[in-house]
């Protein structure tokens, strides 16, 4: 998304035995086609922690030149500062430092792909399995109890802005199997309709609460122009308890492409596995 250059002169001098050297950088946003100026890549803060990283290196990190010529490498920011002379920090180094603009997503569908979802939430956990697929920017689906969704709003609205999905787990996590086909019309709909009030999401899919599901339940689904999604791999989280079994139920299946994961937001220890298996996965 950064394009960035660096043009180096060098310039001999009749009374000089070194040639002089000059550097410039430039940096631009590829999407918008403009020149980045280094206040554009940083977060609240930013600057202050950037010198500090400086003065760690033993640069005197009050100089007024240190941002003028800087670029974006694979690895980091190099800080160009005497001719050629440069500091580099990692990414690492410079996490909750830069806001870098992210290349939009795209998806190669001859790669393998697996769908982590998380049921039952909005929850205090939540927030954590967000962080997490932040982190690593991965998505996944949160299936959803509506009457949960007013009170974790910023949750559900930090959810859709990362682009994960949110889908319907019913009103009130209703067994719809036993209910009337207006019931189980509004158990959705009233769901989707908070999504849309307190998350800014729109709804797609529906997960019937422990999967029960008929021929009533996926027909009215289907007149809402809603699909029903149930799962393949079921880590039973919510059974165990136990991250490193959770874990282990997702690394014990042999081939994994093309799999639905079934978790739940609502536990300490989802949120435990799930920053064992998004790099597990990943790798
Ligand atoms: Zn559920």
């Amino acid at each position: 998304r950064v394009v960035s250059l660096v043009a180096t002169a060098s310039m001999n001098h009749s009374h000089s035995a070194l040639p002089a050297t000059k550097t410039a950088t430039f940096n631009a946003d590829r999407e918008t086609g403009k020149l980045l100026v280094f206040k554009d890549l940083l977060k609240d803060g930013g600057e202050t922690a950037i010198r500090q990283l400086c003065a760690d290196a033993g640069l005197d990190s009050t100089r007024t030149d240190l941002f003028d010529n800087w670029l974006l490498t694979a690895a980091g920011l190099r800080l160009y500062l005497d001719g050629e002379q440069a500091i580099e920090f990692t990414y690492a180094q410079l996490r909750g430092m830069l806001a870098i603009p992210k290349p939009p997503r795209t998806i190669d569908p001859s790669k393998p792909m697996i769908a982590l979802t998380f049921d039952d939430g909005p929850s205090q956990n939540t927030s954590h399995i967000l962080d997490l697929l932040e982190e690593y920017d991965v998505r996944a689906t949160f299936f959803v109890v509506g009457n949960r969704v007013s009170s974790y709003a910023d949750t559900a609205k930090r959810a859709v802005a990362l682009g994960n999905e949110i889908g319907i787990h019913t009103w009130e996590h209703a067994k719809l199997t036993v209910l009337q086909p207006e019931e189980i019309a509004s158990q959705i709909t009233r769901t989707a309709d908070a999504v849309k009030e307190y998350a800014g999401g729109t709804c797609a899919a529906v997960r019937p609460p422990g999967g029960a599901c008929d021929d009533t339940v996926k027909q009215v689904a289907g007149q809402l122009g809603y699909i029903l999604v149930n799962w393949s791999i079921d880590t039973l989280d919510w059974k165990t308890r136990n991250a490193k079994k959770i874990f282990k139920s997702v690394k014990s299946v042999k081939n994994l492409d093309g799999k639905i994961v079934l978790m739940h937001s609502i536990h300490d220890e989802t949120a435990e596995a799930t920053e064992k298996i998004i790099p597990w996965l990943q790798k």
